[in-house]
């Protein structure tokens, strides 16, 4: 007894890690995912509509792609930034889908897009700088920021607003140190997609204080009234200090894989790969091959994929709308997710469990109804939930009547 206390203490006190990780929180969406997947593991039926995690199969095509690359022996080292066909079908999806023109040297592949948020925030930040990020906003974006020793500045935009940032807001929030700011259209959580005359405004304020412009847009398959506009298409003279970030997880459902993208200005990108040949190295290099087919192969899975998320969004927006306590007033027109507004149940009790927010929500969801969802405090908005609608009708219908059987449990 004495030496696991002396031990624990040890652990608390002993160990010191460095000033950033040890602020550092674990991702609240990994953590949702992960205690679902705990559950399941012990034989707990749980439905998660957790992780932004599409359930389909990465389509057979792109399947064949990484099998041929393992037969041919593609199993070495590539050159970091990724092999020249990945860039070149990088570019040529860029073209075809954003009307934007990138050379092979200003294209960097990475494992998965956080890593390319990561490294390229890494390599264009300073201690100090500001970086404007729109809220609500993907957990990570925040995290990812702070660990570059950048500061991130959370720009609060109201569910009235459709959850978009105002160019007065943006121009409010921009001070001496600003140095740029992260855009995710459609966004992660929300949902929320901004037209090309809105970028356009975004654009011009962004320019007048020439900071870096950093584009996520991971999401732009999943948007139910066609591709969204592109800032860097609406101004393309924001290209000169401007990232392109995407991923292939979402589109072609490929999470597993670990393969994005940075696409910028070739000064930058070369420094973001230089960090990356020194703490990482090429993203896999079968996933590289499979990537290859992804981009450049016939795109007809994407469109049905997006399709069937369009079927389940009516599902969800209709049985969310539905519930006691929760408001919708929005129906989100980009992405897998609704971010509803929870705060008609905050003060009720469940067993002496009391819901102060969508984080206390979420968990007394998932042990008494058994339905994983993210709170929304880590996305800058307590009072909703994030449900994610990457999931079979059948389990998101399964998941609806529990919560139904939840709040009427409710005093
Ligand atoms: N981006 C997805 C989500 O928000 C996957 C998990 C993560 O990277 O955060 O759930």
């Amino acid at each position: 007894m004495q030496l696991r206390i002396a031990l624990f203490v040890r652990n608390k006190v002993m160990i010191k890690l460095n000033r950033r990780i040890a602020a550092l929180k674990p991702s609240a969406t990994m953590a949702a995912e992960a205690r679902a997947t705990e559950m399941k593991e012990k034989g707990i039926d749980v439905i998660s509509l957790a992780a932004g995690e599409p359930d389909f199969d990465t389509p057979e095509r792109i399947k064949a792609a990484a099998r041929r690359a393992l037969d041919e022996g593609r199993t070495k080292y590539t050159t970091v930034s990724g092999v020249t066909d990945l860039k070149k079908a990088i570019a040529l999806k860029l073209r075809r889908d954003n009307h934007l023109d990138y050379e092979i040297g200003e294209i960097l592949a990475t494992a998965g897009c956080k890593q390319a948020e990561a490294n390229v925030i890494a390599a264009l930040f300073d201690e100090g700088d500001e970086v404007i990020i729109p809220t609500p906003a993907w957990v990570s974006l925040a995290a990812i920021v702070g660990l570059s020793g950048a500061v991130p500045i959370l720009v609060p935009c109201p569910e009235g607003n459709g959850f978009l940032l105002g160019p007065d807001e943006l121009k409010k929030a921009i001070t001496p140190r600003t140095r740029g700011i992260i855009l995710n259209s459609p966004s992660n959580p929300t949902g929320a997609v901004y037209s090309a005359s809105h970028l356009a405004e975004i654009a011009k304020v962004a320019l007048d204080a020439d900071m870096w412009v950093l584009s996520d847009d991971v999401y732009e398959h999943i948007s139910y009234d066609g591709l969204p506009a592109h800032i860097f298409t609406v101004e393309p003279r924001l290209r000169s200090k401007g990232i392109v970030f995407n991923s292939l997880s979402k589109t072609y459902a490929m999470t597993g894989w670990r393969i994005g993208f940075a696409a910028g200005p070739k000064e930058a990108i070369a420094a973001a790969a230089r960090l990356q040949g020194q703490n990482s190295g090429n993203p896999n290099s079968i996933t590289q091959y499979a990537a290859i087919e992804a981009l450049t192969g016939p795109q007809d899975d994407v469109r049905a994929m997006a399709e069937e998320f369009r079927a389940r969004r009516s599902i969800v927006v209709d049985r969310v709308r539905a519930l006691p306590g929760f408001r919708l007033p929005h129906i989100p027109p980009g992405a897998f997710y609704a971010f509803p507004n929870i705060s008609g149940l905050i003060g009720k009790t469940l067993r002496g469990r009391k819901i102060e927010h969508g984080d206390s929500f979420a968990a007394i969801a998932l042990d008494e109804a058994r339905v994983a969802m993210v709170g929304g405090n880590d996305f800058g908005a307590p009072d909703h939930v994030r449900i994610s609608y990457a999931a079979s009708r059948e389990n998101l219908n399964a998941a609806f009547d529990r919560i139904s059987e939840l709040l009427k449990k409710l005093d």
